[in-house]
């Protein structure tokens, strides 16, 4: 009989979990995706024609931020990212050949061209903007219904710094000059593959003035004044609480 493995089995972003929350373990298949070094742990995508087993239940990754701890949380957030990649890198790039598994990297390996596929991740700034010893710019997002502000976001563009994406993306979304910006912290982030840069920045100049498309209102709040900010476990939870706080990330 074969060693059993504890498996994320994915449907999309949601994962396959008992009552409480615990993983299956399941006989490992040659298809499965293998991750760590010998700890039996492997990731799969569901079947489509296979049905749920009686107990099991899928639940959205999201669901497992506050539910789990952040080492669980991040070993299924690299799961389910793993797999998503080799699901959308079935043929090269570069030749459209069929592509194969690489046998020990995270690669996939077009046997035409030699090509290789890598998981890539998008790099992604989060800002906590603070004007003076007690005020932060919180920003509601305009396709967000619920009456949550968060920090200032945006990808990073080609051939731009990490410090020259936050200015454009506070430019673009409010309107605002900053200086002293600062590194604070990283964070992966599976939705669907972001790593999340978490910068401080000062106020220096401007008026807010929105880019509507992205932003429905913004405003700067007195620390003892907040609106509904961004759940637990969230890295922008974790800034808004630095900075307030003075909380380490
Ligand atoms: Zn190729």
């Amino acid at each position: 009989m074969s060693e059993l493995s504890l498996a994320y089995i994915f449907h999309n972003q949601q994962l396959l979990v008992n009552e409480k929350l615990e993983l299956p373990k399941v006989e490992t298949l040659a298809s499965d995706l293998q991750f760590g070094s010998g700890d039996n742990v492997i990731a799969r995508d569901l079947g489509a024609d296979e049905t749920i087993p009686e107990g099991w239940h899928l639940v959205s990754i999201r669901q497992l931020i506050s539910s789990w701890s952040t080492e669980e949380f991040m070993r299924a957030s690299r799961a389910v990212q793993l797999l998503e990649w080799r699901r959308n890198h079935k043929f090269c790039s570069h030749c459209g050949h069929e592509t194969e598994i690489h046998p020990t990297e995270y690669a996939m390996v077009c046997p035409a061209c030699q090509y290789r596929q890598y998981p890539r991740v998008q790099p992604c700034v989060i800002t906590v903007i603070t004007r003076g010893d007690n005020e932060i710019l919180l920003a509601k997002n305009a396709n967000n219904k619920s009456n949550m502000y968060g920090l200032i976001a945006g990808f990073v563009e080609v051939a731009e710094t990490l410090e020259e994406a936050v200015q454009r993306e506070t430019l673009e979304e409010v309107g605002l000059k900053l200086k002293n910006i600062r590194y604070l912290a990283s964070q992966p982030w599976p939705f669907p593959s972001n790593l999340m840069l978490a910068f401080h920045a000062e106020y220096e100049s401007g008026d807010i003035k929105l880019q509507e498309e992205e932003i429905s209102d913004a405003q700067f709040f007195k620390f003892d004044q907040l609106p509904e900010i961004p759940f637990k476990g969230s890295i922008a939870h974790a800034m808004i609480m630095h900075v307030i706080q003075k909380q380490p990330i």
